[in-house]
């Protein structure tokens, strides 16, 4: 099976950006069967805000405070 470069439009930012002949190789080892529908930097930056919603989350959880806990 060939390859082809493809341009594909971005999805968030309508940016054409090509899907390279060794993407979509790399793709296709990976098992993914989809073309990516964001450009490289979008993609870069929603890998970003997930971390930091993921943080926020984290901080966000209610711990018991420990050092009210009474002493024997
Ligand atoms: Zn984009």
């Amino acid at each position: 099976m060939s390859y082809e470069d493809t341009p594909i439009v971005c999805r968030d930012c309508g940016t054409t950006f090509i899907f390279t002949a060794g993407e979509q190789e790399f793709y296709a080892q990976k098992g993914f069967m989809h073309a990516p529908v964001r450009c490289p930097t979008c993609r870069r930056a929603r890998k970003q805000s997930r971390r930091n919603d993921q943080q926020r989350t984290n901080t966000g959880q209610n711990k018991p405070d420990r050092s009210s806990e009474p002493h024997p």
